[in-house]
């Protein structure tokens, strides 16, 4: 049986570990920090996910989807925060029972190396940073805390996040690879409101929590232990920025201006604003994806995507099963998996990268607006009148796991005939009362 050789035991690099493991390939994955589960937390990372139908799908088919989702909290809508204070609810779906679900990345990331482990054929090396790749050979280079060690497979998979190592190496091997790199002009910061007495959650529990400001936004998911984790998308630069707030006085008249509702719940603020990073976002975009049948990238090391539409981890979990499907197919030839695989999977992230940027604009600026919310009603009125015919592009996305290219193709369709036909409705409605009143 081939040997793989991983990179990343993030979240995708561990559940593919174990769907290569129950193929029976003999599997060593190296990881560059030390092992999650001895409570090393990923810093810098956000400390909770969206979970949805593609990556519970992707979960289901290697059997962990329960024990990963046990502690999983559903939201079942945005509740949107005005700056008076005021709240209003916009549902997810029609179908109250759709929602997508907060669930912990630490623990995520546990329950997929421990999937993983269960197969003997697979092994775990935590402390191994790969440093280089050599893409002729499929031999990766390592560096642990005190030597450099290689590491021999049939093939390398980058599963390395955004800056993967791997995709550096085919940069510089591969003269016509192909590689975009663009980043927002907004950062992030993770902020707390901690829990209520006796573990409780101090804002509505099974919604996502939105604060739109137009040019920027904060929202906060539930967790467990009854706190929640706010994430501010700010500019970086400009007049009122993460630049210009230095001051502790800076942080606390803006959150007063912008988001008072949350302040009182928000005692560790200026802690957590002095002491949390402030991340940057970036959308990715490279080809191909792999080189023979020597190296393939997988997650985020291929498309990485902003977290707008909260589908990035979803997207890299359905790379693992559309890889696996294609290792399937072709048992013989895996330069043709991973060919195949590049071919069902990058128009399809290229797409979603697009939807991950508009929904930004949508999430910080339009979910304010009574239009805004006027249109999701009307995509739900339609949605239970045209059963399996209309379906909202938030719906298809996050909802089914009908390929991102072609969500998007048959929303703007949609779009077009609905507001094509209320255009006419209301050209042919002004026409009749013209006419009746000039009779
Ligand atoms: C603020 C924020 C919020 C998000 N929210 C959501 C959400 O709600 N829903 C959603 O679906 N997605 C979300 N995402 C996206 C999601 O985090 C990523 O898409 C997902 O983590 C990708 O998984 P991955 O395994 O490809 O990469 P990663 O999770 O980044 O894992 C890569 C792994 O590789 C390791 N590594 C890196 N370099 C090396 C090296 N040289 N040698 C060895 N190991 C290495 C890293 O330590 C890491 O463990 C969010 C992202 C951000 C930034």
């Amino acid at each position: 049986m081939a040997r793989f050789v991983l990179i990343g035991s993030g979240l995708a690099g561990g559940l593919l570990a174990a769907y290569l493991g129950r193929r029976g390939y003999e599997v060593d994955l190296y990881e560059r920090r030390a092992d999650p589960r001895e409570g090393n937390i990923v810093g810098g990372r956000s400390i909770n996910l969206a979970i949805s139908t593609r990556g519970i799908h992707a979960l289901e088919q290697i059997g962990i989807a329960d024990e990963a989702l046990r502690h999983a909290i559903p939201m079942r809508g945005r509740m949107i925060h005005d700056k008076s204070g005021a709240l209003h609810f916009a549902p997810y779906d029609v179908d109250p029972k759709k929602c997508i679900n907060s669930i912990g990345r630490a623990a995520l990331n546990a329950t997929v190396i421990e999937a993983a482990q269960r197969y003997s054929n697979v092994r775990v090396h935590f402390n191994h940073k790969c440093t280089r790749v050599d893409i002729d050979s499929a031999l990766a280079h390592l560096q642990t805390t005190n030597r450099a060690v290689t590491a021999q497979g049939d093939a390398v998979l980058g599963v390395d996040g955004a800056f993967s190592a791997v995709r550096q190496s085919m940069q510089r091997e591969i003269a016509s690879f192909r590689y975009d790199e663009s980043h927002l002009a907004h950062g992030y910061k993770e902020l707390t409101i901690p829990p209520g007495a006796a573990g409780s959650w101090r804002m509505e529990k099974n919604t996502l929590h939105i604060w739109p400001r137009k040019s920027f936004m904060m929202i906060a998911l539930p967790n467990p232990d009854g706190s929640f984790t706010c994430t501010l998308f700010w500019e970086f630069e400009g007049p009122r920025s993460f630049a210009t707030t230095k001051t502790d006085d800076d942080v606390r008249r803006f959150f007063e201006e912008e988001f008072p509702d949350a302040v009182p719940l928000m005692p560790t603020l200026l802690e957590d604003f002095r002491n949390n990073p402030t991340g940057s976002l970036v959308t990715i975009r490279c080809a191909p994806w792999f080189y023979r049948d020597k190296v393939c990238l997988v997650g985020d090391a291929a498309h990485a995507v902003v977290p707008f539409y909260g589908q990035g981890m979803n997207a890299a979990f359905e790379d693992c099963v559309v890889l696996d499907e294609c290792l399937e197919e072709f048992p013989e030839n895996p330069a043709r998996a991973f060919a195949e695989y590049f071919r069902r999977r990058k128009e399809n992230t290229d797409a979603l990268a697009d939807l991950a940027i508009g929904n930004f604009i949508e999430m910080r600026d339009k979910t304010a607006s009574k239009m805004f919310r006027a249109k999701k009603k009307l995509d739900h009125a339609l949605e239970a009148a045209l059963p399996g015919l209309y379906l909202p592009l938030y719906t298809m996305v996050t909802f089914t796991r009908i390929p991102y290219g072609t969500a998007a193709k048959r929303a703007r369709v949609q779009d077009s005939l609905v507001y094509g036909s209320l255009f006419a409705f209301a050209v042919i409605s002004l026409g009749m009362m013209f006419w009746f009143l000039l009779r």
